[in-house]
């Protein structure tokens, strides 16, 4: 599970060495810590217009050393470049040229966001608004040491400091983010509010995490109890003893329940309410694969994936949907896969699973927008589990690099955008699909 080849390549000899060849050295990433600052550095803001004034006096409200004009040779932590009112593709070229000598200035692991619309008015506006995209993505893949780039998407009724553009801000700007780059959190509504204390944005929610005895579902379990929850791990009975060790580790409980039950979604609103008084957050996590070339594919195979990874988290939230206990701003959190997005071979059955959770997302947002709720998916690349620790070793190595921070994520860099999306400070945000892969170079 551990990067080797990362450890070799960033000292003494081996370092000397990497870079005479110009091998890939992947940087250490910026992530959080509870209690350190937010960014390292000042934070410039670019852009004209009220929106850039906004975003500025939001991040000195937050104690952030702000900048409107680069001083020559500071060290930057980050630098936000609003782009709330393009009308034309012209209008991009002065904002994005004008920040762009402060790149040089980005210290490792800096932060670069863009704030932009979504694209829609007339032909030049909307090409204007999506050429940010590309933009943003390919700045993305010229930044180095650990520094990343993000977007933030507003709809066309949202101001660019609505709760959950700044909880995107937070989330961007902060450690939490390290393993997302070249990726963009549209904000639909005004919903949603900025926790009282940052470091514990999940305090009084309980929380549901299936396929917790392990992997990501483990560190997502520890995430969410760190960030302030109440947790319910759930995991098959034969994970029971792994189980009651993350439960027991966190102050939480444990379920042991195959989620493909017919009766989970009653069974786990039952034990939250019962042990804990409440439902708030469900993280769909529990997942399989059973790889097989699709003219190799078994009844079997395709089955018990689409099984536990979509069919039973439909299951699940029906019951959920129609529970009285799962009124109050309601979250859900499932775990897709850039396998959905882009493809892998000898994955047709887990990325028809991993697509079908997407499709699920976007279509059971409006569901819970009526109790004031969300749902969203993260998507991670290659992550280091057990699971990828099994790929051959070169097959490993080239699909650990194949992004543009030259390294697999951890199962935390899953969970922080898992806790965020969890939160009320991203109530604004429904229907998405946050990537957490480091900007995979390959497919979609
Ligand atoms: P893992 O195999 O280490 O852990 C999965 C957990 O889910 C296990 O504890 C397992 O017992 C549990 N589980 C499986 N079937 C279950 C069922 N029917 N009921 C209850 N629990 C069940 O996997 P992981 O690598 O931690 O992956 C977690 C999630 O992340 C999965 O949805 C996976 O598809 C997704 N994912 C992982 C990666 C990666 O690189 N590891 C990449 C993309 C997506």
């Amino acid at each position: 599970m551990t990067d080797t080849y990362a450890r070799l390549v960033n000292h003494g000899l081996g370092r000397d060495l990497a870079r005479k060849l110009g091998l890939p050295q992947p940087a250490d990433l910026r992530r959080y810590r509870p209690g350190q600052p937010l960014i390292d550095g000042p934070v410039l803001v670019r852009g004209s217009g009220p929106g850039a004034d906004r975003i500025a006096a939001a991040l000195l409200s937050w104690g952030l050393d702000v900048r409107r004009h680069a001083v020559p040779k500071e060290r930057l932590g980050g630098i936000v470049l609003v782009l709330d009112a393009l009308e034309a593709p012209g209008d991009l070229e002065q904002p994005v040229l004008a920040a762009a000598p402060s790149l040089r200035d980005l210290a490792p692991g800096g932060r670069v966001v863009t704030v932009s619309r979504v694209p829609g008015g007339t032909p030049a506006t909307a090409a204007a608004r999506q050429g940010v995209d590309g933009l943003l993505r390919s700045l993305a893949k010229e930044l180095r040491a650990g520094a990343t780039g993000n977007g933030i998407v507003l709809a066309e009724d949202v101001s660019p400091t609505a709760p959950s553009a700044l909880g995107a801000l937070r989330f961007f700007l902060s450690g939490r983010s390290a393993f997302v780059d070249g990726q963009f959190i549209r904000v639909s509504s005004a919903e949603g509010r900025l926790p009282d204390d940052a470091d514990a944005p999940l305090a009084g929610k309980v929380a549901v995490v299936t396929g917790a005895a392990r992997g990501i579902g483990a560190a997502i379990a520890r995430t969410l109890h760190r960030d302030g929850a109440t947790v319910v791990a759930v995991d098959v009975p034969a994970a029971g003893d792994h189980l009651a060790e993350v439960a027991n580790g966190i102050h939480g409980t444990a379920l042991q329940l195959d989620i493909t039950r017919d009766d989970a979604g009653q069974r786990i609103i039952d034990h939250a309410v019962h042990r804990h008084g409440r439902l708030d957050v469900v993280v769909h996590n529990a997942g399989i694969t059973r790889d097989k070339l699709l003219v190799n594919m078994d009844q079997s195979r395709w089955g018990s994936v689409i099984n536990v990874n979509i069919a039973a988290q439909l299951r699940i939230n029906e019951a959920l949907l129609a529970s009285e206990h799962f009124r109050s701003e309601p979250r859900i959190v499932s775990v897709a896969s850039t396998s959905g997005i882009a493809g892998n071979r000898g994955q047709t059955n887990y990325a028809a699973s991993k697509g079908g959770v997407m499709g699920m997302v976007r279509a059971t947002a409006p569901l819970l927008a009526q109790h004031g709720g969300s749902i969203n998916a993260v998507a991670p690349g290659f992550i280091e589990t057990e699971m990828t620790a099994r790929i051959p070793f070169a097959t490993r190595e080239i699909a650990r690099r194949l992004n543009s921070l030259q390294q697999g994520g951890l199962p935390g860099d899953v969970a922080e955008a898992i806790s965020f999306l969890a939160g009320d400070s991203a109530g604004g945000i429904s229907g998405e699909v946050l990537r957490v892969c480091g900007q995979n170079l390959v497919g979609a």
